[in-house]
């Protein structure tokens, strides 16, 4: 069975910060979806969440697996951030998922942005954070529940950029007709439950809408980071395709959340930013 995404994006500043340095990439083309948290001082933050994945995206278009189109990712910004003073110690977490029409899905994960699996009515965390309370989580010093609560949750440990070279885990899933991902920024996870993050899942149907609604669940939440949300439902490509809606005004705040080339994907500039629909051919 030929399997196609139907994807619903949404990133937004949150609020307390003062711009958002998360990014997001939705490449129907080549089967591309990834999350990008940066960090830095000046603009660092959202120049290194933006730099990985434009590098991202063109060394997996030039034919890289996604665990060396990360790692590529990586020298980008770290390039970038050693040639620029102002840029200096940049660095970005990576959640990024390569997608074939027969459902298999490849990951390349480095940070603590986060990929979710429903599947069944079960909410299933696809990703290890890293962090310093998942470490110490490991240790068995903190529980997952003291860890959600600890004023030092957002300290990670391995980043994009801040070193020549990065160790980059890869994870495989087979995916099936009915299955819905999730990939996010911890402005999500900081801020809204798994228990309450699953029950959203379960009670909206629409990839967009429940990207929204995570979003506004974040933002209720006290919003205090930035937030973005892919949502990713897999469905039969037998399936009829659901009808095309506008986007609202969120995706054009954000003109680095969605990275498309015009030369690249001469469709985007007339899609809305919000929602793209699969077909995926490799
Ligand atoms: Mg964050």
């Amino acid at each position: 069975m030929r399997l196609r995404l139907e994807v619903g994006a949404a990133t937004d500043i949150g609020r307390v910060r003062d711009h958002n340095e998360d990014s997001y990439l939705v490449d129907h083309h080549v089967g591309l979806i990834a999350v990008a948290d940066g960090m830095g001082g000046h603009r660092g933050g959202e120049v290194a969440s933006a730099a990985a994945l434009e590098a991202l995206r063109i060394a997996f278009v030039a034919g890289a697996p996604i665990d060396e189109a990360v790692s590529v990712a990586n020298d980008a910004v770290h390039e970038q951030s050693v040639a620029d003073p102002n840029l200096r110690g940049m660095g970005t977490t990576l959640t990024a998922g390569s997608f074939d029409d027969e459902g298999h899905l490849v990951l390349g994960h480095v940070g603590d942005s986060r990929a979710y699996l429903a599947r069944d009515a079960e909410l299933e965390r696809v990703t290890t954070d890293h962090s310093l309370v998942e470490e110490l989580i490991q240790a068995g010093e903190l529980t997952p529940e003291e860890a959600e609560r600890d004023p030092r949750r957002s300290m990670i440990t391995r980043a994009l950029g801040l070193e020549p070279g990065v160790a980059v885990d890869v994870i495989e899933v087979d995916l099936r007709d009915g299955d819905r991902l999730l990939l996010c920024s911890d402005g999500l996870t900081t801020m809204v439950g798994e228990d309450a993050i699953a029950a959203l899942l379960a009670d909206e149907p629409d990839a967009a809408t429940a990207a929204d609604r995570l979003v506004d669940a974040a933002n209720a939440a006290g919003g205090v980071d930035n937030i973005t949300v892919v949502v990713i439902d897999v469905v039969s490509d037998d399936a009829p395709a659901k009808p095309e809606t506008t986007s609202d005004d969120r995706g054009a705040e954000n003109p680095d959340g969605l990275p498309a080339d015009p030369a690249h994907d001469p469709g985007a500039a007339e899609e809305p930013r919000k929602r793209r629909w699969f077909g995926l051919r490799r």
